[in-house]
């Protein structure tokens, strides 16, 4: 698996672990925490608005309180004034602006009077009489069960919907005065509303059969919040007795329950876009600079080109394998040219060895079967080099050897001359595109600068210093020949410059062997 790949597949889970263990944490740990706030919160409301009918309640009631003082007051004055206009005064003090409508009794409940407060007169509504009886019937039996003389609390007429009253009974010494003031104000959907607005929330009176069902729609019960952000309440009298139902419409809900809320939404699509960005940048910054070394190292492999180097610019962990990648070229390179040099090169001279004469004699012999061209090999053999042994030592040889090899390679230049060891004191060198001549004349040349060493020798039978012999043999490749004529050629004339005396040069030539410049025979 790609490493792009992987980390794509570690960041997916590690966004769904994170989106699973936030949902977990949300939906049990913090919306239920929300949740016991929004509904505290919505409690409270719901007690507020109760609190507040109760308080109108009881200011009404107050208020009856109020007529009942003044008309202790003027009942003192005697039976001289004239009642009717004072009553539409006292109705005034009961809140007669803010009421629907008064009841004026005596203290029996008989000949009530009904008058419509101004409220009534601006909406037009006018109380029902058959409300009157139903409103006289309550407060009566309201005022008997207590040993006040005022009462107040909330009801539902049959004929006028459900009110809160306020009411009062006096045994006055006058019979002008009425004994029952009671003060009306219908719990009408306006009253709910302003009465909501008053403290800044949104209530709606509704009909019991309206709230059971919107609740019995939204799955919830009374005081719990529906999803449409709306919350149902109910008003009761002092006995239980249901009253008036209420919807109050919330501000929407501050916290996400959803599963793919918007938050969520929002919260994924970002972390996928970072995470994103992150594998972009881990791709450019890791993923790439992995490829271009595996790359690199394959072409090494390919190649064997050691010398290679990767660049990388940061000082990073990837810095630091890469300084090691570079670091193990260094060593493998180092170790693989050691190895060619020991598989190649003669260790004692330093020239070629058997294997990579060998090597160049092939190559040399097709380009010169393609070519069409001569291909010459020169065979040296120290001469007495067994004698040389005996009198200066092993390590006295070994010198001469050095020095031969040096001296062959100050002679044979050419970058397609092959120089080899080929053996204890044998020496092979292959002449590209050289003739015979050309390689007799090398051979000589070769001969005679081992000559101008005058390295001595003792046990030489002539001269009394270290000489060699060559043997010469040329070809030009084709289907007829082969490479081992060539070199056996080679050694047949070394053979034969051997006999004739050493210290010379014998060539090879299909017909005879030709005995070359073996001058020195003659001296002694
Ligand atoms: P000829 O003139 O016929 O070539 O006689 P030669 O003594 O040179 O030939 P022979 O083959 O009898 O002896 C070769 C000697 O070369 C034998 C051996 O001691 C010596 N030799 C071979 N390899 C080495 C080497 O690596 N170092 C040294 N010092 N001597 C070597
Ligand atoms: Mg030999
Ligand atoms: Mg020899």
């Amino acid at each position: 698996m790609r490493l792009v790949t992987k980390a794509g597949l570690l960041v997916a889970c590690t966004m769904l672990v994170t989106l699973l263990s936030g949902l977990l944490a949300r939906n049990y740990i913090l919306n239920p925490h929300l949740l016991s706030i929004e509904r505290e919160a919505d409690q409270r409301d719901i007690e507020r608005f109760t609190h507040a009918i109760d308080h109108y309640r009881e200011n009404l009631e107050s208020r009856i309180k109020r007529i009942y003082a003044a008309a202790g007051v003027l009942q003192n004055l005697g039976g001289t004034i004239n009642w009717s206009p004072i009553v539409l005064d006292l109705a005034h003090i009961g809140g007669y602006e803010e009421l629907d409508y008064f009841i004026l009794a005596d203290k029996s409940g008989d000949n009530a009077v009904m008058r419509a407060g101004e409220l009534v007169d601006k909406e037009d509504t006018p109380p029902s009489p058959r409300a009157l009886n139903e409103v006289l019937k309550k407060i009566i039996a309201q005022l008997d069960s207590t040993d006040g003389a005022t009462t107040s609390g909330l009801m539902v007429s049959q004929a006028d919907g459900p009110l809160v009253y306020a009411a009062g009974r006096a045994s006055w010494n006058t019979d002008k005065l009425p004994a029952i003031y009671a003060a009306v104000r219908r719990l009408s959907p306006a009253m709910i509303e302003e009465l909501g607005e008053h403290l800044g929330l949104s209530v709606e009176a509704l009909s019991l059969a309206d709230s059971k069902n919107q609740r019995k729609h939204y799955g919830v019960g009374l005081g719990q919040r529906s999803d449409a952000d709306t919350l149902y309440a109910e008003l009761h009298d002092r006995n239980d007795n249901h009253i008036l139902s209420l919807k109050f419409n919330t501000a929407p809900r501050a916290f996400d329950e959803r599963t793919f809320s918007p938050t969520i939404v929002a919260a994924l699509s970002f972390s996928i876009l970072a995470w994103g960005l992150i594998l972009l940048v881990m791709r450019h910054s890791i993923v790439k600079p992995i490829q271009q070394l595996t790359a690199t190292m394959r072409r090494v492999r390919q190649t064997s080109n050691y010398g290679e180097r990767f660049e990388y610019r940061h000082r990073d962990e990837l810095g630091k394998l890469v300084d090691e990648c570079n670091e193990l070229l260094n060593h493998v390179g180092g170790h693989t040219q050691q190895l060619e040099n020991y598989s190649y090169k003669d260790s004692l001279t330093g020239i070629g060895n058997r294997r990579l004469f060998q090597e160049r004699l092939d190559y040399q012999w097709r380009l010169s079967q393609r070519k069409h061209m001569p291909l010459s090999a020169i065979v040296f053999d120290l001469d007495y080099f067994k004698q040389y042994n005996d009198l200066y030592g092993h390590e006295g040889g070994d010198t001469v050897l050095k020095v031969f090899a040096s001296l062959l390679q100050e002679v044979f230049t050419r970058d397609t001359d092959v120089v080899a060891r080929t053996g204890g004191e044998e020496f092979i060198v292959l002449l590209l595109d050289a003739d015979y001549h050309c390689a007799e004349l090398m051979a000589e040349r070769t001969l005679n600068a081992l000559r101008q060493r005058h390295i001595p020798h003792a046990g030489a039978a002539h001269r009394g210093q270290v000489s060699a012999s060559a043997g010469v043999s040329s070809l030009t490749p084709d289907e007829s020949n082969s490479q081992e004529q060539l070199i056996r050629q080679a050694d047949k004339a070394l053979y034969r410059a051997k006999q004739l005396g050493r210290d010379n040069v014998a060539v090879y030539e299909s017909s005879s062997l030709q005995l070359i410049n073996n001058t020195h025979k003659s001296q002694p």
